[in-house]
């Protein structure tokens, strides 16, 4: 008897175990129908039972065209919101598929904690549809990256998801390379505007092998939920800072009054 013998079965068992458990989940995605990210009851399609999916909020026009906040009426073609007038950001434009509301953010923790992977197309489809304009005239998109302990500690990043979705969808390319998380901030969670903006300051850069992907071109940056905007507002002046011809904000939920409303 040779050592090799020995060795060989626990490879075999292993392997065998390893397409055992292969099989039994192939077994329970047959069995088990995909859940709503929203309610939890099982649906047909992937993503939203009907009923969550009618209580979801598009944005459509009429918005700021700065923000794209959206306008309770509509005030005429090119009109700016107070805040745009006000405080007007780093970025060119801001678009968000949907209200950041109950629905919307169910999807956004379902995608960004719970590991809902494939909701990333269905959501990307929807971001790609309300941002066409600015693909239209984008070089590339830039994810809002995260700190390499936290895209550590979660597997993946759920902007660069995002992103990678709706570059199927528009053909625009990934820039991966383009923007780096410097500072391991601290969630923004419950936390004021001026916290926020405190929290973010410094945090983005733009590596130097990262710069040619950046200087001279049209970045729209992706995120899932727009928020204070103070990450939007921290990338932007990274990218602009080096280069950047025009930055755009790309996100799947939006804060339609950042005033009041926190996540
Ligand atoms: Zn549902």
């Amino acid at each position: 008897m040779s050592n090799t013998g020995s060795f060989a079965i626990p490879t075999q068992l292993r392997r065998a175990f390893g397409a055992a458990r292969g099989f039994v989940n192939a077994a329970l995605d047959l069995a088990l129908p995909p859940l709503c990210a929203a309610c939890r009851e099982p649906v047909h399609g992937k993503g939203l039972c009907p009923a969550c999916w009618s209580k979801l909020s598009f944005i459509t026009r009429p918005y700021c065209e700065r923000l794209g906040i959206p306008f309770v009426y509509d005030p005429g073609p090119g009109i700016l919101s107070m805040q745009a007038i006000a405080d007007p950001p780093a970025y060119h434009r801001a678009r968000a598929a949907v209200r950041f509301d109950e629905i919307s953010r169910a999807l956004v923790h379902a995608l960004k904690y719970g590991d809902r992977l494939d909701l990333a197309p269905m959501m990307g489809r929807w971001i790609s549809h309300c941002g066409r304009e600015l693909l239209a005239e984008a070089d590339a998109l830039v994810p809002v990256p995260l700190h390499w302990r936290r895209l550590w500690a979660r597997r993946f990043n759920q902007s660069a998801a995002l992103a990678a979705a709706i570059s199927g969808e528009s053909s625009v390319p990934v820039a991966t390379g383009a923007l780096k998380r410097i500072k391991a901030t601290a969630q923004q969670v419950g936390l004021t505007q001026a916290e926020r903006a405190a929290n973010i300051q410094g945090a983005f850069r733009v590596p130097e092998d990262g710069k040619a992907e950046v200087a001279g071109r049209r970045l729209v940056l992706v995120d899932d939920v727009l928020t204070s905007g103070a990450t939007a507002e921290g990338c932007a002046r990274a990218l602009l800072r080096a280069g950047a011809a025009n930055v755009d904000v790309l996100v799947f939920a939006r804060v339609a009054d950042p005033g009041r409303t926190s996540i």
